[in-house]
């Protein structure tokens, strides 16, 4: 035991069950702190802020008040600490984004020429994405064998650590209050969330061991089907580190090892993959992974985007997906695969416009996942759905919210209208219509662009990409917003 101390730098790990840098340190006095990085290039989005608060103020409850808060600059925080406190070292667990990599290397470096005892630990990923590659020393591009001959063949994945016994925490006196951030987004609409979700570590694990005990035997089927809740819906604890992915991979594991098991670990083998394709190219939130999508014809047309944004595409199982995102700040994955293809094929607008409002919108707005899904559903990414793969909204509503009790919900406009006109509400006759109460045009948008129209002109739009040649200028639509990392 030492007078010094540790600092422990939390940052993307707000939770103290399964921490390695709080185990880690738990010899020494710590002081834990949190620092609101103003240096940051890119803008947390507004949602995500909401939980953030929300986490932090949790994280401060589990450990008593112990949680220093500072602002700035994190290499200036760290230098002021070291001048006020008597410091052996300073200890996080690592981030993965391009951004907080450059970050803490330079930090890490200066810190230890100091002297000091700079450590960082693996508590967000199964893998190291350094150490699964292919026999040639090159990153994997595609997923099943990432996962099946990188990952599987590994060791197994660290097991879950237990909160360290007598923890010897300190406060600094001169650190900021939680309030002082500005996080909270200023509209109330941030208040609509609070109705649908808990936040912090004990909502983490009883969310998790609810999932567990009761969903997962229905995962393989179930996780099609948005009105089913089947899925764990545990992404923001996950993107937040309120839950690590070792707790959710072993968890999961106590139960019998069957399909629907099996699919739920390749999930989180999906969150991997994300990582590691931002870790080996880290221009994945911005640049196209296939170069050869450079020189697609993009359009530009801010009155779509505000359509699909506001949920009002005329395209119901659509709008109810972009208004559960207003709503609840997420949205189930199929509907977000059937979002996105309308978007990039239908639309034709760039995928970077979706990742952007996705970013402001999601509670579990996450930058290798949200890059890495807009690039797989718009056909420039690794292991990407085909581009030609357009998803037809009429007949993946008709197969996936077969009841309607989904699009009902989301778009009660609609609510009077028989099953077998709610997702093409433009063919019903005109009597139908009238009995359900709409008026196309009024009460529900006509549909705003032409499936089959539309349709071929995306295919046509690609086509023209196979006689381009691969690395030209990035066709990015003027005005874009460039919000995400
Ligand atoms: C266009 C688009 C954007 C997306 N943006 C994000 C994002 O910003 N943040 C985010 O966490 N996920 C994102 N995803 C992936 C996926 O939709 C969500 O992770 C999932 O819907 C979260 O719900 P769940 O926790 O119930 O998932 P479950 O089905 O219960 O899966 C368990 C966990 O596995 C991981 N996972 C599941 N599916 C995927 C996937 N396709 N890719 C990567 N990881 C996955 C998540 O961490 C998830 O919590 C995006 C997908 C698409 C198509």
């Amino acid at each position: 035991m030492t007078d010094k101390i540790i600092i422990l730098w939390l940052r993307q790990d707000l939770r103290l069950k399964d921490n390695p840098a709080l185990v880690a340190a738990s010899s020494y006095p710590i002081l834990p702190i949190y620092i609101n990085d103003t240096t940051a290039t890119y803008q947390t989005g507004s949602a995500s802020r909401w939980w953030l608060h929300h986490s932090l103020k949790k994280l401060q409850d589990s450990l008593k008040g112990n949680l220093s808060f500072y602002q700035g600059d994190p290499q200036e925080v760290l230098l002021n600490l070291l001048q006020r406190f008597s410091v052996q070292g300073v200890y996080w667990n690592r981030c993965y984004e391009p951004f907080q990599i450059d970050r803490d290397k330079k930090i890490k470096t200066s810190l230890k020429m100091k002297g000091l005892d700079i450590k960082s630990f693996n508590g967000s990923l199964l893998f190291e994405p350094w150490d699964v590659l292919k026999n040639d020393g090159s990153p994997y591009k595609v997923f099943t064998p990432f996962y099946k001959n990188g990952c599987l063949s590994r060791p197994a994945p660290r097991k879950p650590l237990d909160v360290p016994q007598g923890l010897n925490l300190l406060k600094d006196k001169e650190s900021f209050l939680l309030e002082k951030f500005d996080f909270l987004p200023h509209h109330a609409w941030s208040k609509k969330l609070e109705n649908h979700w808990e936040i912090g570590e004990e909502a983490a694990q009883k969310r998790l061991y609810d999932f567990i005990d009761h969903d997962l035997r229905h995962y393989k089927k179930g996780r099609d089907f948005p009105a089913q809740k089947t899925t764990s819906r545990l992404s923001p604890y996950l993107h937040f580190g309120e839950v690590s992915p070792n707790q959710v991979w072993y968890a999961a594991q106590t139960q019998k090892p069957d399909d629907n098991l099996i699919h739920f670990l390749s999930e989180l083998g999906w969150r991997e993959f994300s990582y590691y394709l931002l870790y080996h190219f880290p221009h994945l939130p911005h640049q196209n992974f296939n170069p050869k999508f450079d020189a697609f014809p993009w359009i530009e047309a801010p009155s779509f985007l505000e359509k699909w944004q506001k949920g009002k595409t005329g395209y119901p199982i659509v709008d109810a997906g972009m208004r559960e995102l207003w709503q609840t700040g997420s949205m189930h994955n199929r509907v977000r695969m059937i979002v996105g293809s309308f978007l990039v094929k239908n639309l034709r607008l760039h995928w970077r416009q979706g990742a952007s409002w996705f970013w402001d919108c999601l509670v579990d707005a996450d930058c290798a996942n949200n890059s890495a899904g807009w690039q797989w559903v718009a056909g420039s990414g690794a292991d990407a759905s085909p581009y030609f793969r357009i998803f037809n909204p009429v007949t993946q509503g008709q197969k996936f919210d077969p009841e309607g009790s989904y699009t009902y919900h989301h778009v009660p406009e609609l609510k009077n209208l028989p099953i077998r006109y709610l997702f093409n509400p433009w063919e019903a006759p005109q009597d139908v219509l009238e009995k359900a109460g709409v008026i196309l045009g009024k009460t529900y948008p006509f549909p705003l662009v032409n499936l089959q129209q539309s349709r071929k002109e995306a295919l046509e739009a690609f086509k023209t990409l196979s006689s381009q040649i691969s690395g030209s200028t990035p066709n990015f639509p003027q005005g874009i917003q460039h919000r995400c990392p």
